[in-house]
């Protein structure tokens, strides 16, 4: 990475303990994904996001700070991008997945808090994340308690606005979204200064649909016998679009995409023939939350796909964009980002038949099942899940794990016996 000592200092980072950070990033990185073979050449371009991970976008975000653009931190996929973009803002997700920041976020939160918390709450108070200190705004949002608790923590280091998210989906929770989508828009005028027109949301949903449009691409190849790119590098392509420039993303990916077609038409594949094909559902990975994949993938699996909001769930419904008037978007922006289910809502069922639908659609052997310690409503739901999967006759292992690698090779003998579980089937 070039140095950015100077972008830093004016950011106010910790120097000293975010040069720990860094240190340990590369030699992580490499040992995950620069060991796999037959990776896809357009990868590089992901390698070097990730190589110059707090330098070069951050860079971007403070040039057009200085243009007088702002930039706005979020943490879930129900907060609606295209507001941010029509308001002329970057939008950045800010989910954080090391357990770097636990012993900083600890001073803030308590300690039986989950992992993705714990991890937020020390990227912003101690001081080494650009891209919190990159931010004139942060959303939060109304799902679960410790998410709920985390914005009043924030509050008190920096400007936030929280969206209240219904935790059921009938007429009255569509409409509470529709006003809160329309508050939202008038907080981002206030920060930004600019008016959001129903023409600037048409804009920012075509941009955002392309975006989404090339997730799609990517799954898609997913779905072949011996999928062109590991469940590894997938992963990583998705965590990257939650804060790269829309625009580049979606050019760099249908790029990737150009040249897993011809692999698939070459019947390249990156995988073992006989591998299990792994559907992971649960909870999203933020970087460098690549732990699960990885043990999967050196296990012998292959992850063909996630119900997850670092997978299918980020992309897999686009935005009508048949929308001429403001209200019309708010109604329209509303009835999209309620389609995802999320284990904060109740009832839940939704997300059930998305699982059942997934593991069809990608013909894959199992499901692996992945929550965080803490995490209550993800773990509760997978009672419900195994219960409706056994009738489906689908395998289902539950693997509850933190950010640490301590259980890493207790996982992998876990996983280890279920794929030949599932080969014996
Ligand atoms: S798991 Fe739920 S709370 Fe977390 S990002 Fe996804 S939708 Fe938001
Ligand atoms: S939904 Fe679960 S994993 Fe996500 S922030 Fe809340 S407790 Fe953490």
């Amino acid at each position: 990475m070039a140095d950015y000592k100077e972008l830093w200092t004016s950011l106010d980072i910790d120097l000293e303990k975010h040069d720990q950070l860094c240190a340990v990033l590369p030699e992580f990185y490499g040992e995950i994904y620069m060991q796999q073979e037959n990776r896809p050449e357009a990868m590089n371009y992901y390698n070097f996001v990730v190589s110059e991970i707090h330098g070069y976008r951050v860079q971007e975000l403070a040039d057009m700070r200085k243009d007088g653009k702002k930039v706005v931190g979020t943490f879930c996929v129900y907060v609606p991008d295209e507001i941010i973009v029509a308001a002329n803002a970057a939008s950045v997700g800010l989910c954080a997945g090391s357990e770097f920041w636990h012993p900083d976020g600890e001073k803030v939160v308590p300690r039986n808090t989950c992992p993705l918390v714990k991890a937020a709450a020390g990227a912003l108070v101690g001081n080494t994340c650009p891209y919190f200190k990159s931010c004139d705004m942060l959303v939060g949002e109304t799902t679960c308690d410790a998410k709920k608790k985390l914005w009043e923590t924030f509050a008190e280091y920096t400007p936030i606005h929280v969206m209240n998210l219904s935790s059921m989906k009938r007429e009255q929770d569509y409409i509470n979204w529709q006003g809160e989508i329309k508050l939202f828009k008038e907080r981002m005028e206030e920060l930004t200064g600019v008016e959001v027109t129903a023409e600037k949301l048409s804009e920012s949903t075509k941009l955002l649909n392309d975006k989404r449009r090339a997730l799609q691409r990517l799954y898609e190849t997913r779905k072949v016998a011996n999928p062109p790119i590991s469940g590894k590098d997938a992963l990583l392509v998705t965590q990257i679009a939650f804060y790269d420039d829309p625009a580049r993303f979606t050019q760099m990916t249908n790029q990737l995409c150009d040249e897993l077609e011809k692999r698939i038409e070459n019947g390249e594949g990156v995988f073992e023939k006989k591998a299990p094909r792994i559907l992971i559902t649960g909870i999203p990975m933020a970087i460098p939350n690549w732990k699960l994949h990885h043990i999967i993938e050196t296990s012998g699996g292959a992850v063909v796909a996630e119900e997850t909001c670092t997978g299918v769930k980020y992309f897999q419904n686009l935005v009508d964009e048949s929308a001429s008037t403001l209200e019309d978007h708010y109604k329209i922006l509303a009835d999209r980002y309620l389609k995802t289910n999320c284990a904060c809502f109740t009832p839940n069922t939704s997300r059930i038949d998305d699982i059942v639908r997934l593991y069809k659609e990608y013909a894959a052997d199992g499901v692996v099942y992945y929550t965080l310690p803490f995490c209550t409503t993800y773990a509760a739901e997978f009672k419900a899940v195994k219960e409706a999967l056994a009738k489906e006759n689908i395998p289902v292992i539950n693997i509850e794990s933190d950010y640490g690698l301590e259980d890493a090779g207790q996982i992998k003998t876990r996983l280890e016996a279920f794929f030949e579980m599932i080969g014996n089937k």
